[in-house]
């Protein structure tokens, strides 16, 4: 049996290692004028790159929850609690997306942490136990009202930098309308009455009501809870009286039981929709890259 890692590692070595975990906590820099960069901590990926895209290089942005990760259930680690710790400000969603987030912002215990919930005083739709639906930002709209709290939020805490926070806002904001229109226009492609959507978890209230789709059942209640034999009889037959071309799967879940569900049904399935995370890949790796890719998605599949 190898007993290696139990030996005492030789002292030089440990100086060395100290030395490193040193270096790595030291706050980062701008690059340009050497000022050290606002700390940021948020929940979603795809938040923190609506807020990278305001803060540029004057921001370093961490989000909690990792690439492909799971927001609703996601299980706080102590590395969590030492980021938010670390950070000057905190974003979140809310709309009950991250009912961990509370719990790990008061173990963080900084005093003057700002907290800034991005879905606040928007409009929230209710879900189907009248619960909000958090999922704001997939109308591009409620994603540009997003941009501006964030603007207003970092030139609140960094006034040096409110300038360069709104200049990028400004040229952000101007992509996101871009994008809309680009939205609005792909959508065209899909004959009305083929505009349906059935997802695996209930993420697109906001999407379908600005892009004009109307939602035919999603395939869990809630995030983490598997549907039962009932329900995936009733779904199956709400696909089939409605007319449903095809069904979506996000990518951060199991498309398992949406693929046997497609197959029942004899309808095309799509198992990579992103929405509550951003991919590890190239696909939909920033916010822009997501909705075109879903849309993309979409059209192909209900063309
Ligand atoms: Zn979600």
């Amino acid at each position: 049996m190898s007993r290696t890692s139990l030996q005492p590692l030789p002292s030089l070595i440990l100086v060395f290692l100290i030395g490193l975990v040193a270096c790595e906590s030291r706050p980062p820099r701008d690059q340009s004028s050497g000022a050290q960069r606002l700390i940021v901590a948020t929940t979603m990926t795809v938040l923190a790159d609506l807020i990278g895209q305001v803060g540029g290089d004057k921001i370093q942005v961490k989000a909690l929850v990792p690439p492909g990760g799971e927001v609703h259930t996601y299980q706080p680690t102590p590395e969590d609690i030492k980021n938010v710790a670390q950070a000057k400000i905190v974003f979140y969603n809310g709309a009950h997306l991250e009912e961990w987030i509370d719990e790990t912002i008061r173990s963080a215990g900084k005093q003057d942490l700002q907290i800034v919930v991005l879905s606040q005083g928007l409009p929230v739709l209710s879900a189907d136990g009248g619960e909000p639906n958090p999922h704001l930002w997939l109308d591009v709209a409620n994603a540009k009202a997003y941009v501006e709290k964030i603007r207003d939020s970092l030139g609140k805490v960094d006034t040096a930098n409110a300038a360069h926070y709104a200049d990028r806002a400004k040229t952000y904001m101007a992509q996101l309308d871009e994008l809309d229109k680009w939205i609005l226009a792909e959508v065209e492609a899909i004959p009305k009455a083929r505009r349906k959507l059935v997802t695996l978890h209930d993420a697109f209230p906001y999407f379908a009501r600005r892009y004009g789709f109307t939602l035919h059942g999603v395939l869990v209640a809630s995030p983490g809870k598997e549907p039962s034999a009932r329900e995936l009889t009733q779904l199956a037959r709400r696909i089939k009286r409605a007319e449903v071309p095809a069904v979506f799967a996000e990518a951060q879940f199991n498309p398992k039981a949406m693929e046997v569900l497609a197959r029942d049904t004899g309808v095309k399935v799509v198992t990579n929709l992103y929405n509550d995370s951003l991919s590890t890949g190239p696909e939909a790796n920033s916010f822009m890259a997501l909705m075109k890719h879903n849309v993309s998605q979409i059209v192909n599949a209900l063309k």
